[in-house]
């Protein structure tokens, strides 16, 4: 049986990939030093003898003495209000943290996953983005913290694919929404679900037409882990290609919570992207994978989520 490493373990997308490899019949080694990550999100999984916890930074050297098959990187910030908060963790966890975790993996002979972003794009002046557009990011904008240090995460693992031929991955991963999102994370799909829920008004920055396309959690774990078994080395999208502004999207968590709640136009955050949509033929193509959920579908088992949320 393959020991995973998983950091970011304890987080939204890093504790659905705890679940899906222990079920898959991997050992998981989830490290998270639960600054956005929490608890709860793998308290069922204490027990499991294929599970472990390890409270560590991964910005600091990482000791592992068992075996490991595969490293993925999944922790660092990710939520615009939390990378804003703690940009320098932010810029740690993407350089420090990818430099440690790239060098734990070549110590150990695993293969290794980045999960990058569709940030890397930033404000992009192609839609839909493909893996071939190089983006157009503002390095020293309120973003740059996040935006730059996934671009550095992603040289440095093409770096150690070329000089050290480590079997590296790259996800860009596009907007995700489900169960374990942080409540209060400040981003826009446990912001409207919630606003919605308690009858306060809808905050729609800007004008509201933005774009996102949101993947449900469920699709892009299955997404990673036919990455992960792929012999693709070059970046990858992962994220669902329906696009929506963020004004129909506020307008559809209203009509599925059926709430009263008006909505509130609000200043647009700085360097806000203004679309963002995945270009996924490659996923399509060389894993034989597209998201199956449908929003509607998928907001459902969020919004139940967050109805019982305290
Ligand atoms: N947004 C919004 N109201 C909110 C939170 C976010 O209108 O209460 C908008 C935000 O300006 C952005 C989009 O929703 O255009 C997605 O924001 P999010 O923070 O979820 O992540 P991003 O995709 O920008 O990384």
């Amino acid at each position: 049986m393959d020991n995973v490493l998983v950091t970011g373990g304890a987080g939204f997308i890093g504790s659905h990939l705890c679940d899906f490899l222990i079920g898959k019949g991997f050992r998981a080694i989830c490290m998270d030093n639960l600054i956005t990550g929490n608890a709860d999100n793998i308290k069922h999984l204490e027990k499991n003898r294929n599970f472990r916890f390890i409270n560590h930074d991964i910005s600091k050297h990482i000791k592992i003495d068992d075996d490991l098959g595969f490293v993925l990187h999944f922790a660092s910030p990710a939520s615009p209000e939390d990378y804003q908060k703690i940009p320098i963790q932010t810029l740690k966890a993407g350089s420090l943290g990818t430099h440690n975790t790239l060098g734990l993996a070549l110590a150990k002979k695993a293969k290794y996953l980045l999960a990058s972003t569709s940030e890397v794009y930033g404000d992009p002046l192609v839609n839909p983005q493909p893996e071939s557009y190089w983006g157009n990011v503002n390095p020293v904008g309120v973003r740059g913290c996040y935006d730059e240090s996934k671009r550095f995460a992603e040289a440095l693992t093409m770096a150690y694919h070329r000089i050290h031929k480590l079997d590296t991955k790259i996800a860009r991963i596009f907007n995700t929404y489900g169960p374990r999102m942080r409540k209060n994370d400040g981003r826009v799909v446990p912001n409207f679900i919630n606003q919605a829920l308690s009858g306060n008004p809808i905050t729609v920055y800007g004008d509201g037409n933005q774009t996102r396309s949101f993947c449900y959690v469920d699709d892009l774990i299955e997404g990673v882990y036919k990455l992960m078994l792929s012999s693709l080395n070059e970046p990858v999208n992962l994220g669902n290609p329906h696009e929506h502004t963020i004004l129909e999207f506020a307008e559809l968590i209203k009509k599925l919570t059926m709430s009263k709640s008006r909505i509130a136009f609000k200043k647009l955050p700085i360097d806000d992207p203004r679309v963002r949509c995945p270009d996924i033929s490659l996923a399509k193509s060389k894993l034989k994978w597209e998201p199956r959920t449908r929003l509607s579908d998928g907001l459902a088992k969020t919004i139940d989520f967050f109805k019982h949320q305290g």
